[in-house]
């Protein structure tokens, strides 16, 4: 069993990015500039933005956070995404989800500049992904291809079960993963909250993606030997024993599932990085596609 450290993909791509930024400054063009938009104060939610603007610090991008409180309405958000869609100088907006539930995210999602739809979720986006041409990937879908990538999986012609089918995980996964590209070209099977024979299904995965959200959801009995397992669940569960009193699971029992496994990622420290990454992927190649112009 070999684990797949996200953590380091990650780090290895982000010192990529760092050496093509210095040298688009170097160059005379501008740095990428990702902003992004928090609303309320939502735990988990901060921590991914503060850990999505570190980042970018780290690569030597620019970066803008900009707050509002939980009540702030719809269309102050619209108006602040169209002002950001109309500064030349940011390349990224990112709008951290989920929302308030006065906000249509959908509509905010809408609002955003395609090309600067750097998440992935813009219906334009998704429509080119789905067809195979040059997008904006969602970024954990995207970042799992990247690790994938990185340690050379073979997926060709491999049977990958895909649980969770939203927008930002499960359906772009399945569509990637069933593409005539490398990696790719799977036979993929996406399982939801409906599927009756899950654990049968699960048997036949040679690569099985969770991403439903539920801790230790994937059993050792619903995994067959050899298999490569990626684990996308963040569930905190309560935890005394640590300072912030509660602790990230995956939606895999990691510890009696990896014996089994030719490869699986760790929670935290596997897909987690590799989302952010392969958000700083996108961010840096708007901003090239732009000095490119
Ligand atoms: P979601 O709640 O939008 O979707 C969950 C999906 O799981 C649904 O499609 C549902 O049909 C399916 N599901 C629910 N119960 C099921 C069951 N019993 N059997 C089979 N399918 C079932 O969640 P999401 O936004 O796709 O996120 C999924 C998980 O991934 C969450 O834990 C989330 O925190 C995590 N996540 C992690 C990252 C990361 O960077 N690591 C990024 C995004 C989401």
């Amino acid at each position: 069993m070999q684990i797949l450290d996200g953590k380091k993909a990650a780090q290895s791509i982000k010192d990529e990015l760092k050496l093509e930024v210095a040298q688009l400054v170097n160059d005379g063009k501008k740095a990428p500039h990702l902003a992004a938009i928090l609303v309320g104060t939502n735990g988990a939610s901060e921590t991914y933005v503060a850990s999505k603007v570190k980042s970018c610090a780290e690569v030597g991008f620019k970066s803008t956070l900009i707050r509002f409180e939980e009540e702030i309405s719809e269309m102050k958000l619209l108006d602040t995404i169209e002002e950001l869609n109309n500064d030349p100088d940011v390349d990224g907006i990112l709008v951290q989800l989920p929302l308030p539930a006065h906000i249509s995210e959908e509509e905010v999602i809408n609002t955003i500049d395609p090309e600067k739809d750097v998440d992935g979720f813009h219906p334009a986006n998704v429509g080119k992904m789905v067809q195979g041409l040059p997008s904006f990937v969602a970024a954990t879908p995207y970042g799992i291809m990247l690790l994938l990538q990185h340690y050379k999986i073979d997926t060709k012609g491999k049977h990958a079960i895909v649980i969770g089918r939203s927008n930002i995980v499960g359906r772009p996964m399945s569509i990637l993963l069933s593409s005539n590209t490398n990696p790719g070209n799977c036979t993929v099977t996406i399982c939801h909250s409906q599927t009756k024979n899950l654990r049968e299904l699960c048997l036949q995965g040679d690569i099985i993606i969770a991403a439903l959200g539920r801790a230790d959801f994937v059993r050792a009995d619903m995994v067959k030997e050899g298999a490569v397992v990626i684990d996308v669940g963040i569930t905190r569960v309560e935890d005394a024993s640590k300072k912030s009193g509660f602790r990230l699971k995956g939606d895999v029992d990691f510890e009696n599932v990896a014996p089994k496994c030719a490869y699986i990622t760790p929670v935290p420290g596997g897909v987690g990085p590799m989302t952010i990454a392969a958000l700083l992927k996108n961010t840096f190649r708007s901003c090239a596609m732009k000095n490119y112009e």
